[in-house]
């Protein structure tokens, strides 16, 4: 893994830590992440930049069980039945109606 930083000027946009999933504003220093086969992971939160390797791989493994914890959580709701609930209004995408309740907004 690499870690490239350069300068910034100008916008400074919203991002999320490619390293920790932490939203930061990317300030005078993009710091971005690279694979061992220099393939951009991801840009960077400045504690990310900042930590030693050790502790950079620590808050990516955190990170990463977090991502998976979702994917899983995604996967086990996946298996559900979808229902749509809630009040009916002109603007409800038909394809979240069934042909029934399309015909009853006419
Ligand atoms: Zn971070």
């Amino acid at each position: 893994m690499e870690l490239r930083l350069r300068r910034h000027s100008g916008f400074h946009p919203r991002w999320q830590c490619a390293a920790c999933g932490e939203w930061f504003v990317i300030d005078n220093v993009i710091a971005s992440v690279y694979d061992s086969s220099g393939v951009a992971v991801g840009e960077v939160c400045e504690r990310c930049a900042a930590a030693s390797a050790d502790e950079l791989r620590a808050r990516m493994r955190n990170y990463a069980g977090a991502l998976l914890a979702q994917a899983e959580r995604l996967e086990w709701i996946a298996r559900e039945d979808v229902r749509v609930t809630g009040r009916v209004v002109a603007e409800t995408p038909a394809r979240l109606l069934g042909e029934r309740e399309v015909g009853m907004l006419v």
